[in-house]
Protein backbone atom coordinates (compact mmCIF):
# COMPACT_ATOMS: atom_id res chain seq x y z
CA UNK A 1 0.00 0.00 0.00
CA UNK A 2 2.59 2.80 0.73
CA UNK A 3 4.29 3.08 -2.67
CA UNK A 4 6.30 5.76 -3.96
CA UNK A 5 3.48 7.71 -5.14
CA UNK A 6 -0.21 8.66 -3.51
CA UNK A 7 -3.07 6.99 -5.63
CA UNK A 8 -6.08 8.94 -4.72
CA UNK A 9 -8.21 6.77 -7.04
CA UNK A 10 -7.62 4.08 -5.14
CA UNK A 11 -8.77 5.53 -1.73
CA UNK A 12 -11.89 7.59 -3.18
CA UNK A 13 -14.45 5.59 -1.64
CA UNK A 14 -13.46 6.34 1.32
CA UNK A 15 -12.57 10.10 1.06
CA UNK A 16 -16.15 10.30 -0.21
CA UNK A 17 -17.48 9.03 3.35
CA UNK A 18 -15.38 11.27 4.90
CA UNK A 19 -16.07 14.15 3.09
CA UNK A 20 -20.22 13.18 3.75
CA UNK A 21 -19.78 13.52 7.27
CA UNK A 22 -18.91 17.55 7.42
CA UNK A 23 -16.64 20.30 6.76
CA UNK A 24 -13.07 18.95 6.75
CA UNK A 25 -9.95 20.76 5.98
CA UNK A 26 -7.51 19.58 3.63
CA UNK A 27 -4.67 18.30 6.12
CA UNK A 28 -7.83 16.24 8.39
CA UNK A 29 -8.63 14.87 5.18
CA UNK A 30 -5.13 13.95 3.54
CA UNK A 31 -3.89 12.85 7.10
CA UNK A 32 -6.60 9.92 6.69
CA UNK A 33 -4.26 8.56 3.87
CA UNK A 34 -1.18 10.12 5.38
CA UNK A 35 0.62 6.97 5.50
CA UNK A 36 0.49 6.79 1.87
CA UNK A 37 2.75 7.56 -0.80
CA UNK A 38 6.13 9.54 -0.61
CA UNK A 39 6.94 13.45 -0.83
CA UNK A 40 3.49 14.64 0.33
CA UNK A 41 2.16 16.78 2.88
CA UNK A 42 -1.24 15.36 3.95
CA UNK A 43 -2.74 18.84 2.97
CA UNK A 44 -1.33 18.00 -0.60
CA UNK A 45 -3.04 14.48 -0.51
CA UNK A 46 -6.52 16.22 0.68
CA UNK A 47 -6.21 18.82 -2.15
CA UNK A 48 -5.54 15.97 -4.40
CA UNK A 49 -9.05 14.43 -3.12
CA UNK A 50 -11.23 16.82 -3.34
CA UNK A 51 -10.49 17.88 -6.77
CA UNK A 52 -11.50 14.64 -7.77
CA UNK A 53 -14.29 14.52 -5.57
CA UNK A 54 -15.95 18.05 -6.58
CA UNK A 55 -16.84 17.02 -10.38
CA UNK A 56 -18.95 14.37 -8.60
CA UNK A 57 -20.42 16.74 -6.41
CA UNK A 58 -19.09 15.10 -3.20
CA UNK A 59 -16.44 17.43 -2.16
CA UNK A 60 -16.78 18.51 1.99
CA UNK A 61 -19.29 21.41 2.65
CA UNK A 62 -17.52 24.71 3.62
CA UNK A 63 -17.31 25.86 7.07
CA UNK A 64 -15.13 24.99 10.30
CA UNK A 65 -13.31 21.99 10.14
CA UNK A 66 -14.99 19.21 12.26
CA UNK A 67 -11.57 17.23 13.26
CA UNK A 68 -9.57 19.84 14.50
CA UNK A 69 -11.52 22.73 14.72
CA UNK A 70 -9.43 24.52 12.36
CA UNK A 71 -6.39 24.30 14.35
CA UNK A 72 -4.35 23.76 10.97
CA UNK A 73 -5.19 27.14 9.74
CA UNK A 74 -3.50 28.32 13.29
CA UNK A 75 0.17 26.59 12.12
CA UNK A 76 1.12 29.84 10.99
CA UNK A 77 0.18 31.35 14.23
CA UNK A 78 1.86 29.04 16.38
CA UNK A 79 4.89 28.87 14.29
CA UNK A 80 5.24 32.82 14.70
CA UNK A 81 4.94 32.58 18.86
CA UNK A 82 7.51 30.03 19.05
CA UNK A 83 9.76 32.03 17.11
CA UNK A 84 9.46 34.77 19.21
CA UNK A 85 10.42 32.49 22.35
CA UNK A 86 13.87 32.41 20.62
CA UNK A 87 14.45 34.79 19.32
CA UNK A 88 17.65 35.40 21.86
CA UNK A 89 18.14 31.53 22.16
CA UNK A 90 21.20 30.27 19.99
CA UNK A 91 20.23 26.91 18.85
CA UNK A 92 21.02 24.66 15.52
CA UNK A 93 18.39 21.79 16.32
CA UNK A 94 14.91 21.90 17.39
CA UNK A 95 11.68 19.80 18.33
CA UNK A 96 7.92 20.67 18.19
CA UNK A 97 5.45 18.92 20.61
CA UNK A 98 1.94 19.67 21.16
CA UNK A 99 -0.22 19.27 24.01
CA UNK A 100 -4.02 18.60 22.57
CA UNK A 101 -7.27 19.64 24.62
CA UNK A 102 -9.25 16.65 25.50
CA UNK A 103 -12.02 17.67 23.23
CA UNK A 104 -9.47 17.06 20.16
CA UNK A 105 -8.21 14.21 21.46
CA UNK A 106 -12.13 12.85 21.61
CA UNK A 107 -13.15 14.08 18.34
CA UNK A 108 -9.87 12.30 16.96
CA UNK A 109 -10.53 8.98 18.34
CA UNK A 110 -13.78 9.29 17.40
CA UNK A 111 -12.61 9.63 13.89
CA UNK A 112 -10.63 7.06 13.77
CA UNK A 113 -13.67 5.00 14.83
CA UNK A 114 -15.79 5.78 12.63
CA UNK A 115 -12.94 6.09 9.45
CA UNK A 116 -11.39 3.09 9.55
CA UNK A 117 -8.79 3.56 6.90
CA UNK A 118 -5.41 2.00 8.77
CA UNK A 119 -3.51 4.82 7.07
CA UNK A 120 -4.24 7.78 8.80
CA UNK A 121 -1.38 9.48 10.85
CA UNK A 122 -1.75 10.75 14.31
CA UNK A 123 -2.92 14.47 14.61
CA UNK A 124 -0.45 15.01 16.81
CA UNK A 125 2.30 14.12 14.43
CA UNK A 126 1.05 15.78 11.70
CA UNK A 127 0.43 19.38 13.49
CA UNK A 128 4.12 19.19 14.99
CA UNK A 129 5.60 18.59 11.59
CA UNK A 130 3.57 21.28 10.37
CA UNK A 131 4.42 23.58 12.59
CA UNK A 132 8.06 22.74 12.63
CA UNK A 133 7.97 23.13 8.75
CA UNK A 134 6.61 27.11 9.17
CA UNK A 135 8.39 27.75 12.01
CA UNK A 136 11.95 26.81 10.16
CA UNK A 137 10.79 28.71 7.10
CA UNK A 138 9.90 31.36 9.62
CA UNK A 139 13.24 32.24 11.67
CA UNK A 140 15.51 30.71 8.33
CA UNK A 141 17.86 27.96 10.54
CA UNK A 142 17.01 25.01 12.83
CA UNK A 143 16.96 21.04 11.67
CA UNK A 144 14.47 19.16 13.75
CA UNK A 145 16.07 16.25 15.70
CA UNK A 146 14.12 13.86 17.58
CA UNK A 147 16.49 12.79 19.51
CA UNK A 148 18.27 15.45 21.51
CA UNK A 149 17.61 19.49 20.52
CA UNK A 150 18.39 22.13 21.60
CA UNK A 151 15.39 24.11 21.89
CA UNK A 152 11.95 21.88 22.33
CA UNK A 153 8.34 23.42 22.18
CA UNK A 154 5.39 22.29 23.73
CA UNK A 155 1.93 23.94 22.13
CA UNK A 156 -0.47 23.71 24.42
CA UNK A 157 -3.85 23.84 23.02
CA UNK A 158 -5.81 23.89 26.15
CA UNK A 159 -4.12 27.04 27.67
CA UNK A 160 -3.12 28.42 24.26
CA UNK A 161 0.64 29.08 24.78
CA UNK A 162 3.73 27.76 23.70
CA UNK A 163 6.46 26.56 26.39
CA UNK A 164 10.09 26.45 25.50
CA UNK A 165 12.79 24.11 26.86
CA UNK A 166 16.70 24.78 26.29
CA UNK A 167 18.88 21.94 26.41
CA UNK A 168 21.97 22.30 28.84
CA UNK A 169 25.36 22.43 27.67
CA UNK A 170 27.97 20.06 28.71
CA UNK A 171 31.84 20.52 29.02
CA UNK A 172 33.97 17.79 30.56
CA UNK A 173 36.95 18.42 32.59
CA UNK A 174 39.14 17.66 35.35
CA UNK A 175 39.64 20.68 38.32
CA UNK A 176 43.04 20.69 41.30
CA UNK A 177 41.24 22.59 44.49
CA UNK A 178 44.51 24.29 45.43
CA UNK A 179 43.41 25.56 48.72
CA UNK A 180 41.22 23.62 52.02
CA UNK A 181 37.75 25.46 52.96
CA UNK A 182 36.72 25.36 49.55
CA UNK A 183 33.67 22.39 49.34
CA UNK A 184 32.77 21.23 45.53
CA UNK A 185 29.62 22.12 45.03
CA UNK A 186 27.48 25.75 46.79
CA UNK A 187 25.89 24.62 50.06
CA UNK A 188 22.81 26.54 51.26
CA UNK A 189 23.18 28.06 54.80
CA UNK A 190 22.58 25.57 57.59
CA UNK A 191 20.10 28.75 59.39
CA UNK A 192 18.12 29.69 56.80
CA UNK A 193 18.54 26.89 54.29
CA UNK A 194 19.00 29.22 51.44
CA UNK A 195 16.82 32.36 51.60
CA UNK A 196 19.51 34.34 53.43
CA UNK A 197 19.99 35.43 57.10
CA UNK A 198 22.26 37.65 59.55
CA UNK A 199 24.67 34.42 60.11
CA UNK A 200 25.24 34.13 56.07
CA UNK A 201 25.08 38.00 55.62
CA UNK A 202 22.52 37.73 53.04
CA UNK A 203 23.70 35.57 50.67
CA UNK A 204 22.15 32.48 51.41
CA UNK A 205 25.32 30.32 51.31
CA UNK A 206 27.72 28.34 54.13
CA UNK A 207 30.48 29.04 51.95
CA UNK A 208 31.44 31.77 50.42
CA UNK A 209 32.40 30.64 47.29
CA UNK A 210 32.88 26.74 45.87
CA UNK A 211 34.80 24.59 42.95
CA UNK A 212 31.16 25.03 41.20
CA UNK A 213 30.86 28.44 41.35
CA UNK A 214 34.36 29.08 40.68
CA UNK A 215 34.63 27.04 37.66
CA UNK A 216 30.95 27.87 36.29
CA UNK A 217 31.34 31.36 36.31
CA UNK A 218 33.08 32.49 33.30
CA UNK A 219 31.12 29.89 31.34
CA UNK A 220 27.55 30.87 32.75
CA UNK A 221 28.65 34.52 31.20
CA UNK A 222 29.64 33.67 28.21
CA UNK A 223 26.60 31.44 27.63
CA UNK A 224 24.33 33.87 29.21
CA UNK A 225 22.63 30.62 30.88
CA UNK A 226 20.47 30.74 33.93
CA UNK A 227 22.87 28.53 36.05
CA UNK A 228 25.04 25.60 36.42
CA UNK A 229 25.56 22.37 38.01
CA UNK A 230 29.43 20.66 38.55
CA UNK A 231 28.75 16.73 38.70
CA UNK A 232 31.85 15.27 40.18
CA UNK A 233 33.23 11.87 39.94
CA UNK A 234 32.66 11.97 43.96
CA UNK A 235 33.66 14.94 46.04
CA UNK A 236 36.56 15.64 48.58
CA UNK A 237 36.27 16.85 52.09
CA UNK A 238 36.01 20.68 52.17
CA UNK A 239 39.09 20.92 54.23
CA UNK A 240 41.02 18.48 51.58
CA UNK A 241 43.08 19.58 48.99
CA UNK A 242 42.49 18.14 45.34
CA UNK A 243 45.67 17.49 43.41
CA UNK A 244 47.22 16.07 41.17
CA UNK A 245 45.92 15.57 37.66
CA UNK A 246 42.49 16.52 39.24
CA UNK A 247 38.97 15.15 39.54
CA UNK A 248 37.02 14.47 36.56
CA UNK A 249 33.78 16.20 35.85
CA UNK A 250 30.84 17.38 34.16
CA UNK A 251 29.91 21.21 34.47
CA UNK A 252 25.90 21.47 32.78
CA UNK A 253 25.03 25.05 31.53
CA UNK A 254 21.03 25.21 32.35
CA UNK A 255 19.24 27.33 29.54
CA UNK A 256 22.09 28.79 27.84
CA UNK A 257 21.51 31.61 25.43
CA UNK A 258 24.75 30.83 23.41
CA UNK A 259 25.88 27.52 23.04
CA UNK A 260 29.03 28.25 20.80
CA UNK A 261 31.50 28.76 23.26
CA UNK A 262 35.17 29.35 22.62
CA UNK A 263 36.53 26.65 25.51
CA UNK A 264 40.33 27.98 25.22
CA UNK A 265 38.96 31.40 25.33
CA UNK A 266 37.27 30.37 28.49
CA UNK A 267 39.58 28.27 30.23
CA UNK A 268 42.32 30.87 30.11
CA UNK A 269 39.75 33.46 31.80
CA UNK A 270 38.76 30.94 34.56
CA UNK A 271 42.95 30.28 34.56
CA UNK A 272 43.30 34.18 35.34
CA UNK A 273 40.05 34.29 37.65
CA UNK A 274 40.71 31.31 39.84
CA UNK A 275 44.36 31.70 40.05
CA UNK A 276 45.69 29.81 43.36
CA UNK A 277 42.65 28.37 44.06
CA UNK A 278 41.51 26.22 41.07
CA UNK A 279 42.98 24.85 37.83
CA UNK A 280 41.12 23.36 35.03
CA UNK A 281 42.45 21.04 32.86
CA UNK A 282 41.36 18.55 29.68
CA UNK A 283 38.05 20.59 28.89
CA UNK A 284 36.40 19.53 26.03
CA UNK A 285 32.29 19.20 25.09
CA UNK A 286 30.53 15.92 26.18
CA UNK A 287 26.73 14.94 26.09
CA UNK A 288 24.00 14.72 28.60
CA UNK A 289 25.10 11.09 28.76
CA UNK A 290 28.50 11.86 30.90
CA UNK A 291 26.99 13.68 33.50
CA UNK A 292 25.87 9.90 34.62
CA UNK A 293 29.06 8.24 33.34
CA UNK A 294 31.31 10.57 35.85
CA UNK A 295 28.87 10.32 38.77
CA UNK A 296 28.82 6.59 38.56
CA UNK A 297 32.87 5.68 37.11
CA UNK A 298 34.30 3.34 39.48
CA UNK A 299 37.52 5.10 40.53
CA UNK A 300 40.65 4.36 42.34
CA UNK A 301 41.80 7.31 44.27
CA UNK A 302 45.17 8.10 45.94
CA UNK A 303 45.82 10.39 48.50
CA UNK A 304 48.40 11.47 51.21
CA UNK A 305 47.38 12.69 54.64
CA UNK A 306 49.27 13.82 57.84
CA UNK A 307 48.27 11.88 60.68
CA UNK A 308 48.58 12.70 64.27
CA UNK A 309 48.61 10.08 67.26
CA UNK A 310 47.71 10.25 70.68
CA UNK A 311 51.32 8.85 72.03
CA UNK A 312 54.76 8.59 70.50
CA UNK A 313 54.76 5.50 67.56
CA UNK A 314 58.56 4.24 66.54
CA UNK A 315 58.69 4.10 62.59
CA UNK A 316 59.33 0.33 62.54
CA UNK A 317 55.96 0.04 64.70
CA UNK A 318 53.93 2.20 61.73
CA UNK A 319 55.45 0.15 58.83
CA UNK A 320 53.90 -2.87 60.42
CA UNK A 321 50.51 -1.63 61.03
CA UNK A 322 50.05 -0.21 57.78
CA UNK A 323 51.25 -3.91 56.48
CA UNK A 324 48.53 -5.22 58.00
CA UNK A 325 45.77 -2.44 56.91
CA UNK A 326 45.99 -3.67 53.36
CA UNK A 327 43.18 -5.56 52.41
CA UNK A 328 39.39 -5.21 52.71
CA UNK A 329 37.75 -2.96 55.11
CA UNK A 330 34.38 -2.81 56.21
CA UNK A 331 33.14 0.94 57.21
CA UNK A 332 29.94 1.66 58.70
CA UNK A 333 28.57 4.89 57.66
CA UNK A 334 30.63 7.68 58.96
CA UNK A 335 29.08 9.75 62.16
CA UNK A 336 29.88 12.91 60.43
CA UNK A 337 28.16 12.04 57.54
CA UNK A 338 25.28 10.18 58.34
CA UNK A 339 22.49 13.01 58.74
CA UNK A 340 22.92 13.13 54.79
CA UNK A 341 23.97 9.37 53.97
CA UNK A 342 22.38 5.85 54.69
CA UNK A 343 23.51 4.02 57.71
CA UNK A 344 25.11 0.80 56.22
CA UNK A 345 28.08 -1.19 56.09
CA UNK A 346 30.23 -0.77 53.02
CA UNK A 347 33.25 -3.15 52.04
CA UNK A 348 36.03 -1.42 50.46
CA UNK A 349 39.74 -2.12 49.46
CA UNK A 350 42.66 -0.50 50.41
CA UNK A 351 45.40 -1.53 48.07
CA UNK A 352 48.47 -0.01 49.07
CA UNK A 353 49.48 2.15 52.15
CA UNK A 354 53.20 3.36 52.97
CA UNK A 355 54.61 5.83 55.19
CA UNK A 356 56.69 7.42 57.69
CA UNK A 357 57.20 9.52 60.50
CA UNK A 358 57.59 12.81 60.68
CA UNK A 359 58.07 13.72 64.22
CA UNK A 360 57.71 11.51 67.38
CA UNK A 361 53.65 11.37 66.92
CA UNK A 362 52.94 12.92 63.23
CA UNK A 363 53.42 10.52 60.12
CA UNK A 364 52.63 11.60 56.54
CA UNK A 365 51.10 8.66 54.85
CA UNK A 366 50.38 7.87 51.10
CA UNK A 367 47.72 5.47 50.21
CA UNK A 368 45.02 4.38 47.54
CA UNK A 369 41.75 3.02 47.81
CA UNK A 370 38.61 2.10 45.80
CA UNK A 371 36.55 5.16 45.10
CA UNK A 372 33.97 5.21 48.53
CA UNK A 373 36.39 4.41 51.17
CA UNK A 374 36.91 7.25 53.49
CA UNK A 375 39.98 8.03 54.81
CA UNK A 376 39.87 9.93 57.75
CA UNK A 377 37.77 6.96 59.69
CA UNK A 378 40.34 4.27 57.87
CA UNK A 379 43.05 6.27 60.17
CA UNK A 380 40.72 6.98 63.43
CA UNK A 381 38.34 3.70 63.28
CA UNK A 382 35.30 5.71 64.25
CA UNK A 383 34.83 4.24 67.26
CA UNK A 384 34.87 1.33 66.27
CA UNK A 385 32.82 1.59 63.14
CA UNK A 386 35.56 1.12 60.29
CA UNK A 387 37.62 -1.83 60.73
CA UNK A 388 40.45 -2.07 60.72
CA UNK A 389 41.59 1.02 61.29
CA UNK A 390 45.12 2.59 61.95
CA UNK A 391 44.12 3.47 65.51
CA UNK A 392 43.20 0.34 66.18
CA UNK A 393 46.26 -2.02 65.30
CA UNK A 394 48.18 0.62 66.75
CA UNK A 395 46.22 0.92 70.20
CA UNK A 396 46.78 4.33 70.69
CA UNK A 397 44.49 7.21 68.99
CA UNK A 398 44.86 8.84 65.81
CA UNK A 399 43.89 11.41 63.74
CA UNK A 400 43.66 12.38 59.89
CA UNK A 401 45.00 16.44 60.49
CA UNK A 402 45.64 17.17 56.22
CA UNK A 403 44.63 15.44 53.60
CA UNK A 404 45.28 15.43 50.24
CA UNK A 405 43.67 13.73 47.23
CA UNK A 406 46.78 13.39 44.43
CA UNK A 407 45.14 10.76 42.15
CA UNK A 408 41.77 10.15 40.56
CA UNK A 409 41.78 7.66 37.86
CA UNK A 410 39.45 4.99 36.43
CA UNK A 411 38.74 2.89 33.08
CA UNK A 412 36.49 5.38 31.77
CA UNK A 413 38.33 8.67 32.73
CA UNK A 414 41.65 8.06 32.87
CA UNK A 415 44.44 10.79 33.84
CA UNK A 416 47.34 9.05 31.28
CA UNK A 417 49.32 8.97 34.68
CA UNK A 418 50.49 5.95 36.05
CA UNK A 419 48.55 3.32 38.28
CA UNK A 420 50.67 2.29 40.77
CA UNK A 421 52.12 4.83 43.79
CA UNK A 422 55.53 3.18 43.00
CA UNK A 423 55.16 4.58 39.15
CA UNK A 424 54.14 7.74 40.00
CA UNK A 425 54.85 10.43 42.10
CA UNK A 426 56.17 10.11 45.60
CA UNK A 427 54.50 11.42 49.27
CA UNK A 428 54.38 14.80 48.27
ZN1 LIG B 1 -8.90 19.79 10.19
ZN1 LIG C 1 21.65 32.13 56.18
Amino acid sequence: MTGERFDARSVLPAARDIAAAGPICDACLGGAFGQLGRGLSNADRGRALRSLLAPIGADAPGGTCWVCGGLFDEVEEWARRAAARVEEIEFDTYLFGVRPTPRLSEVEAYFLERFPTGTAEPLKHAFNRCVGKAFEALVGRGTVDFRDPHVTFTVDLERREVAVRVASVFLYGRYRKLVRGIPQTHWPCRRCKGRGCEACGGTGKQYAESVEEIVARPFVDAARAEGAHLHGAGREDIDARMLGTGRPFVLELVTPRVRSLDLDALQRTLAREAVGRVEVSELRWASREAVAQVKETRATKRYVARVAFGGEIEEAVLEKALEGLVGTIRQRTPRRVAHRRADLVRERRLHEIRGRMTGSREAEIELVTDGGLYVKELVSGDEGRTHPSLAEILGVSAVVAALDVTRITSSEFPDGDHASMDEGAGVA
